[in-house]
């Protein structure tokens, strides 16, 4: 199937489909057309009728199976096309497990089978197929012809009215309230009206008159849009190196990708108008890349839609993102997906939150949006079908609702729940400046978690005293290649200068696993247990140059200062030991070349893996401070993916087998005068903090925002009679722990 047959291949549909003939003669010459032109045996159309996909056409089957062969949407090769709208392609068909025969069409004769999709409106409206008599693969270029054609076809066929309407009913269209739930991302309440991102702008020619002209259009385009981005990365608000800016060379290197480029510019010449073309070419992306079990590949296919339908904008010449057209009242905004770059161009005074079709935790612009403080709810079911432009909405993010036109109840509770926030706030300010210390006199020290250049902020927001755990992956997480050295010296320096006298403790990075990196390879197809897989420190002590490089950038920007440094997911002493040694050497060698470097440096280990806690008596003697990383450890000592719903209930910090191996590791700490912190999230909630005071935590280091509660609950308490009791506790066998903990607080009167 050479590519160059597609143009020819569809300059003759537009013919044929075009003339004035009835329905049938033209589909039939269509398959003609198709089975000539890419040169194979059978060339067959089904098309939905009346839900199920029925032969309408086909050049190679026997004739008498016109009509009659039916399948129903997941039934057979052709269902499974329509119901995963993918592509499917096969050396030998009937090797499929969906694989079903049916004799009136004579295909045994055919082995090899490849199948795209016929979608109109985002809906399969039927299914393209060709075989082969002899045993053969398909290539990606093959198939890229055959949804090149599939496209076209759709149109066509939707212009002689054959669209089933089966395929995609007219929604009814709802007027009362209505709850949307959500995958929590940024939490959050929020209130406005519903604002769409972009409305979809409808490809009204697909089929090019005059290619050169496509190819000059798609040119021009794509110069305006190097320079919207160019502007973008410029702006005041964005300037100066930070994540955002990373962010925007992304976008800058999808936007000279010349792979991209090169793409569209076949689909146009494939006959295609340059609209048609970036829009093929995004499909095609899109379902490749969402067959990638690599969640951060996956990510990607929303920079590049993200991209295309900002050319396609450009094409049209209509700026019309509501960021560009500004938004006028508190919003909410609506959105299959957001690109970082386009949730960075809304105004920030009236964004007020952002509801997903899909939207994930590890995704950039969920990152941004929380550095932003704007709630965000994702992976929200047919979203955009639920809710109208202008919709008053409720989005209660923590909660994982989006309230649609509230029932004036729910918005007398919103607006009760919004003033017991903001009297709740003022409250947490007003603490700033106290210890956060017992009735009893007990101190516990409150650091931060960081990670992002914004949020140094919290820093001096919440008067914490220092940062307890900066993850420095953060960095690698938003950016398309490896971080250079001068921009981790960089961010390093920036945040030790936010922090002033106030320690900070970096995390050598965590990559891996679910927080995985495409420049880091090796990743042959993605893990069954990620988390429990070749990730942090593993991968780490094998990329040695990685973390001889993180280690270099990190004395570098510590010059002068103390430098306080942790390896994350460490299982024997061993690792600590030979990470050390990659720090020391780099050391070692910026002093041969008289570099500057850290006064003093304080090496710490992370505990998350269940087993190093019966080795700590080989590695207290070594290490300068531990931190306990609850989300982690948690998840293996209960064996409850931290990540699941389903097993939620049971990844429980009070349950007594998490405490008391706790409390054991804290004694051990204690014994051996070695500073121990719990930082994981776990900290972060009041009773659960409440718990860790118990049991002898005196340091958190915990995620900004739970700052002020967890303060307020410590200096509503009198530890040393809880302590006792949960002593107690931790020996009774059965008992519920959290039931009794919050029982012996609320007592007390303690604020949790
Ligand atoms: C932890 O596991 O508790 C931790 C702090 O590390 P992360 O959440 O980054 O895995
Ligand atoms: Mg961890």
């Amino acid at each position: 199937m050479p590519v160059g047959s597609a143009r020819e291949i569809l300059r003759r549909l537009h013919d044929v489909m075009a003339a004035r003939s009835p329905a049938q003669a033209k589909l039939d010459e269509v398959v003609r057309v198709i089975a000539e032109g890419l040169g194979s045996d059978v060339a067959s159309i089904y098309l939905r009728r009346d839900g199920v996909l029925e032969l309408r056409a086909t050049r190679g089957l026997k004739q008498e199976a016109v009509h009659v062969t039916r399948l129903a949407v997941g039934e057979g090769l052709v269902g499974t096309i329509a119901e995963t709208k993918a592509p499917l392609s096969l050396a030998e068909a009937r090797e499929h497990p969906r694989f079903a025969y049916r004799p009136e069409t004579g295909e045994e004769r055919f082995h090899s089978f490849a199948g795209v999709p016929i979608v109109h409106r985002e809906a399969a409206i039927g299914v393209l197929c060709v075989q082969h008599v002899r045993p053969r693969t398909y290539d990606d270029v093959e198939i890229e012809v055959l949804q090149t054609v599939a496209m076209v076809l759709a149109e066509l066929i939707a212009a002689a009215g054959l669209v089933d309407q089966s395929a995609a009913p007219p929604r009814p269209v709802e007027t009362g309230p209505v709850r949307l739930d959500g995958l929590r991302l940024v939490d959050g309440i929020a209130r406005g009206v519903a604002v769409f991102h972009q409305p979809r702008l409808p490809i009204e020619r697909r089929v090019a008159d005059d290619v050169a002209i496509e190819h000059a259009r798609i040119e021009r385009a794509l110069a305006t849009l190097r320079a919207q981005i160019d502007q973008m990365v410029s702006r005041a608000e964005f300037a100066g190196p930070g994540d955002h800016d990373e962010i925007l060379e992304t976008y800058r290197m999808f936007a000279l990708d010349e792979g991209w480029v090169r793409r569209i510019h076949t689909a146009i010449e494939g006959g295609l108008t340059a609209e048609a073309a970036i829009d093929s070419v995004a499909q095609a992306q899109r379902i490749r890349l969402e067959a990638s079990r690599d969640p951060y590949l996956r990510e990607r296919i929303h920079d590049l839609e993200d991209l295309s339908n900002r050319l396609i904008r450009i094409l049209a010449g209509r700026a019309d993102t509501a960021a560009a057209l500004g938004l006028s009242q508190e919003s909410i905004l609506i959105a299959r997906n957001l690109g970082p770059a386009e949730l960075l161009e809304y105004d920030r005074r009236y964004l007020k939150g952002v509801a997903l079709e899909e939207g994930s935790l590890t995704a950039h612009v969920t990152i941004i949006a929380r550095a932003m403080g704007v709630p965000m709810l994702g992976r929200i079911r047919n979203l955009r079908e639920r809710v109208s432009e202008g919709d008053p909405l409720i989005l209660d993010a923590t909660a994982g609702a989006l309230h649609v036109r509230p029932s004036p109840a729910l918005l007398k509770a919103f607006a009760a729940q919004k003033a017991a926030l903001a009297r709740r706030e003022a409250e947490f300010r007003a603490l700033r400046g106290l210890p956060a210390e017992t009735r009893d006199g007990v101190r516990i020290a409150l650091y931060v978690n960081a990670g992002l250049r914004s949020d140094l902020d919290a820093l001096e927001a919440t008067g914490a005293e220092g940062i307890g755990l900066f993850r420095t992956e953060f960095q690698f997480l938003v950016s398309a290649t490896l971080p250079r050295l001068g921009r981790q010296v960089e961010l390093y320096r920036s945040v030790l200068e936010a922090a002033g006298e106030r320690p900070v403790v970096f995390r050598t990075v965590d990559i891996g696993g679910d927080k995985a990196v495409p420049y880091l390879g090796d990743r042959d197809g993605g893990e069954e247990n990620p988390a429990m897989g070749w990730r942090a420190l593993r991968l780490s002590l094998e990329r040695r140059g990685l973390l001889a490089a993180q280690a270099r950038a990190l004395l570098l920007a510590a010059a002068g200062r103390e430098l306080r440094l942790m390896f994350p997911m460490i299982t024997e002493p061993w690792e600590f030991l030979e990470a050390r040694a990659v720090v020391e050497e780099a050391r070692r060698r910026l002093e041969a070349r008289g570099r500057p470097l850290p006064q003093k440096i304080l090496y710490g280990a992370m505990l998350e893996v269940p087993a190093l806690a019966d080795l700590l008596d080989e590695l207290l003697p070594r290490i300068d401070f531990l931190s306990i990383g609850t989300n982690d450890l948690t998840q293996f000592l209960m064996a409850a993916d931290r990540g699941n719903p389903k097993v939620a209930a049971r990844y429980d910090w009070l349950s007594r087998g998490v405490l008391r191996y706790l409390a054991r590791v804290v004694a051990a700490a204690d014994q051996a005068g070695v500073p121990v912190t719990v930082c994981g999230e776990m900290g972060g909630r009041t009773l659960e903090a409440l718990a860790l005071a118990a049991i002898g935590v005196r340091r958190l280091s915990i995620t900004p925002a739970a700052v002020g509660p967890v303060k307020a609950m410590l200096r509503s308490v009198t530890l040393a009679p809880i302590a006792e009791r949960v002593a107690q506790w931790l020996d009774t066998p059965g008992c519920q722990l959290r039931e009794a903990l919050r029982a012996e607080a609320e007592r007390q009167g303690a604020r949790l």
